[in-house]
């Protein structure tokens, strides 16, 4: 008798693993040498003028806000792709999600010139999962949108059941994405434009997140796109079925 294995996937595994580990570290390394840069610059000339002492110390400071946002989403997003056991299970309503991500972003929408329109049902959309986590994602989709729209742009986040799904979505009349890159950007780490991530402060791992955690409640995140007219990110959870409520007829 004779047992064949097929290493395909399982070596396609490996490789994506291998490459995350390599490309993470990369991410991390970068940083660190900028602030060891730095700290040895100040460390060497005690009478620096107070203004270069200041420059190099706003660059140690921007470096390790860096490395911290790379260290959290790494971590939420280890979360997100292990934990599916440990996500809570509770009847959720969507619009307060929703809701409440679109109005923290609205004051940076306004200081930086965006449109931001939201179109929400009047009665809850029940889902079961976990509020931090499907907050998290909500807020990655949301500043993304507000990363690579530019000013005077429009960004509209529409919620609403389509049969048993909640869907949300967000389109934005940003930079676009060419299609090619539609699939991969939903990838760890992976980056249209690194310099230009990397400048706005992401980190190429709040897509992933997304993704992950929209898996994990047994839904779906996709993206079109036109390069250069916009984008429209979707997410679709399962509607929570309807409970029956049954309640007591109290004795006549
Ligand atoms: P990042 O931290 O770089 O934004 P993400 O995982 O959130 O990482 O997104 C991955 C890449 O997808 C981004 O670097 C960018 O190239 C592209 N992208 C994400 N959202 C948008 C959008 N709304 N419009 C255009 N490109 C986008």
């Amino acid at each position: 008798m004779a047992v064949l294995h097929d290493m395909t996937e399982l070596q396609r595994l490996e490789t994506i693993r291998r490459d995350f580990v390599t490309n993470a570290s990369h991410d991390l390394q970068t940083p660190i040498s900028v602030i060891r840069g730095m700290v040895e610059i100040l460390l060497e000339d005690p009478g620096m003028l107070p203004e270069k002492r200041r420059h190099f110390l706003e660059r140690v400071a921007s470096q390790s806000l860096r490395l911290s946002a790379i260290v959290r989403d790494l971590l939420v997003l280890s979360r997100a792709e292990s934990e599916v056991a440990g996500l809570e299970r509770e009847t959720l309503d969507l619009c307060e999600i929703v809701g409440g991500e679109v109005q923290a972003l609205a004051p940076a929408c306004e200081a930086q010139d965006r449109q931001l329109r939201q179109l929400l049902p009047e009665e809850p959309l029940q889902v079961t999962g976990d509020a931090k986590a499907l907050r998290e994602a909500v807020s990655n989709l949301l500043d993304n949108v507000l990363r690579y729209t530019p000013a005077e742009g429009r960004i509209d986040v529409e919620l609403k059941r389509e049969g048993d799904q909640a869907v949300i979505q967000v389109a934005d009349t940003g930079i676009g994405i060419e299609s090619l890159d539609q699939e991969r950007i939903f990838e760890r780490l992976y980056r249209v434009d690194k310099a230009r991530s990397r400048e706005l402060a992401g980190t190429g791992l709040g897509l992933s997140i997304v993704r992950n955690t929209v898996l994990a409640h047994g839904g779906e995140a996709t993206v079109s796109s036109t390069p250069g007219a916009g984008s429209t990110f979707r997410v679709s959870l399962p509607v929570s079925p309807d409970r029956v409520i049954s309640r007591r007829i109290p004795p006549s």
